[in-house]
């Protein structure tokens, strides 16, 4: 047995260079990537529920690697933010997000998600100024995603850069509602716009009673609050029905659309507004 042990952890040693290694090309690649600009965004529709209208897209990154293809955002924004780039590639996504929303209709918003680390170790106020400068687009037309862990250090400059968008008119949504944990106390210390539904209760709403209360209460506490409330990962009619019966505002999921390159959202626009 402990020749075994033996054989297995030499065996192992170099799987854990290779791991090293394989991460090593991966983070050089990753800023290469920034700098050949082989980001792209894609556009989800975000729709509102009564009359059924677009209102909006989110802007979702992907990386398209050369030799991998298109790489997901959950595949690398984690690495990203670990070695300290996504700074930078949230800097290009605003820039990139306000310049192609800047040529659509004038009463179509663009989201933008932030990751924490942008408010820890960044400049978001100065980024979004930049953004909206070199485009034109009215800040008005912004929203800018956030995660409860965005608030989690309850750290002051956070605060007050969210505070300081707020007062340039950028709307401030709350994203993946219910998953973390003290969300309503967040909700008391910042004025948020918008609450968006995480996409796991709205995926259970046909099945069983307690998602539809949830989701019931969070409509309820957005009325209440004076904030609009999205329903996520809406993927089947049956699911929009309850939404819409719950008094929902607005809607995005797979239902309606994937999330498409920007050379298709004319053709988003075009088909909604045809209604
Ligand atoms: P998120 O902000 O919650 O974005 C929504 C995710 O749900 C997207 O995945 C979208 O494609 C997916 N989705 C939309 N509708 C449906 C549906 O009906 N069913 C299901 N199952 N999924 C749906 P995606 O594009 O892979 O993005 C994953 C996450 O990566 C995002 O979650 C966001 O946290 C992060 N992310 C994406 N783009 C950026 C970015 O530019 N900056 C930062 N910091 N994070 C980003
Ligand atoms: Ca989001
Ligand atoms: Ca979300
Ligand atoms: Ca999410």
């Amino acid at each position: 047995a402990k020749a075994e042990g033996r054989g297995t952890w030499r065996f192992f040693e170099p799987g854990m260079d290779a791991e090293i290694l394989k991460r090593r090309q991966f983070e050089a690649e990753l800023r290469r990537a920034l700098i050949e600009e082989q980001f792209e965004l894609h556009y989800q529709p975000l729709l509102a529920a009564e009359p059924q209208a677009l209102v909006g897209f989110e802007a979702l990154v992907r990386w398209r690697h050369p030799r991998r293809g298109l790489v997901q955002p959950g595949e690398f924004i984690p690495l990203a933010e670990e070695i300290g780039l996504i700074k930078s590639i949230g800097a290009w996504v605003l820039r990139k997000a306000c310049a192609d929303a800047a040529k659509w209709p004038s009463h179509i918003k663009i989201a933008v998600n932030l990751s924490p680390l942008q408010f820890m170790d960044g400049d978001p106020v100065r980024d979004v100024e930049l953004a909206l400068a070199a485009s034109g687009l009215p800040a008005e037309r912004l929203e800018l995603e956030i995660t409860e862990s965005v608030l989690l250090q309850d750290n002051e400059t956070t605060l007050s850069s969210l505070h300081r968008l707020h007062a340039m008119g950028v709307r401030i949504s709350m994203d993946d509602f219910g998953t973390g944990y003290s969300s309503l106390s967040y909700l008391r210390r910042f004025p948020f716009d918008k609450i968006k539904i995480d996409r796991s209760f709205v995926h259970a709403l046909a099945q069983d009673t307690g998602s539809i209360a949830i989701v019931r209460a969070v409509i309820g506490l957005g009325k209440a609050l004076g904030m609009d409330v999205l329903a996520e990962g809406v993927e089947t009619a049956e699911q929009l029905r309850i939404l819409k019966l719950e008094g929902c505002d607005e809607l995005q999921g797979y239902l309606f659309s994937r999330p498409q390159p920007v050379q298709d959202v004319a053709e988003m626009i075009a088909r909604y507004a045809q209604g």
